[in-house]
């Protein structure tokens, strides 16, 4: 559809890969603090303050700060809000489906992830909402599993879409897959070239690259994937008021292996499930 650049993919050497390493890896730390934290009568601003807080003591940035006109350490978005959410005084409660995103720089490397759960932990979740989160969570490792030195990056967004087909047909439903926003190409910044679609698009797309790092972030709702951006300019919803998930992770690929550098254990154990190689880093 030539809707999007066909930018090439960066490589990043050992030692910048062992960088961003340290930068994913405290994202990966933040985000497992704030699922194991949060509970029901906590705000997302709470869930906010622990995130800086943690982010700043372990000597990063909260990157998203570095975003123009955006002064929170996360996005937290609460089952319709699909991404992009602010934090602030709303008071989460049991059943609630909430998307977490965070970033950090450390040393002028970025990382950036997200995960979805039920607040309350999943006794207290509904059915759909459990197999939307397990099924966008299992999207996403399927996009990882796309990614190869010499192969293309548009692989991820069609490996992404057979998985939530897939899914869904074993489920009985139609997941709507977000197109309108989508993963990217990290390093010295958050945001970098090459756009990386969360879907299948026609035409090849950017050769993946020795050392290439990029975001796959499918965003996928329990209805149509129409979205639109609330006043506040920031908080993306689904138009049908269908619950949303979303799942990140920020990604090397090397001839070597996959190093998923926000997963706490760098994906090796779930690459290892999926039988694809992982590849340990060079240490920083
Ligand atoms: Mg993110
Ligand atoms: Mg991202």
């Amino acid at each position: 559809m030539g809707m999007f650049s066909r930018d090439r993919c960066e490589g990043r050497t050992p030692e910048q890969l062992a960088m961003m390493r340290t930068a994913g890896l405290l994202v990966g730390r933040t985000l497992d603090l704030l699922a194991t934290s949060v509970q029901p009568g906590m705000t997302t601003q709470d869930l906010d303050a622990l995130a800086e807080a943690h982010i700043r003591d372990h000597g990063g940035v909260p990157n998203f700060q570095l975003v123009p006109g955006y002064r929170h350490t996360l996005c937290t978005s609460v089952n319709a809000e699909i991404v992009h959410g602010i934090p602030g005084g709303r008071v989460l409660e049991a059943g609630d489906l909430l998307s977490i995103d965070c970033g950090a720089e450390v040393a002028g490397w970025n990382g950036d992830a997200a995960i979805s759960l039920v607040v309350g932990g999943r006794e207290a979740a509904s059915a759909a909402d459990l197999e939307l989160i397990d099924d966008t969570e299992a999207s996403l490792w399927a996009g990882i599993g796309a990614l190869r030195v010499g192969g293309d990056l548009y692989d991820v967004g069609a490996a992404v879409e057979d998985s939530l087909t897939e899914a869904g047909r074993r489920r009985g439903r139609e997941y709507g897959i977000v197109e309108d926003y989508v993963g990217h190409g990290i390093g010295t910044s958050m945001h970098m070239d090459p756009q990386v679609p969360n879907y299948r698009v026609s035409g090849r797309g950017p050769r993946v690259v020795e050392g290439t790092t990029i975001c796959i972030e499918p965003m996928v709702t329990l209805g149509d994937q129409d979205n639109t951006v609330l006043e506040d300019e920031w908080t993306v919803v689904t138009k049908d008021g269908s619950r949303a998930a979303h799942w990140e992770h920020s990604v090397a690929v090397t001839e070597a292996g996959l190093h998923v550098l926000t997963a706490l254990d760098g994906g090796e154990q779930r690459l290892a499930a999926l039988g694809l190689r992982y590849a340990a880093l060079a240490p920083a």
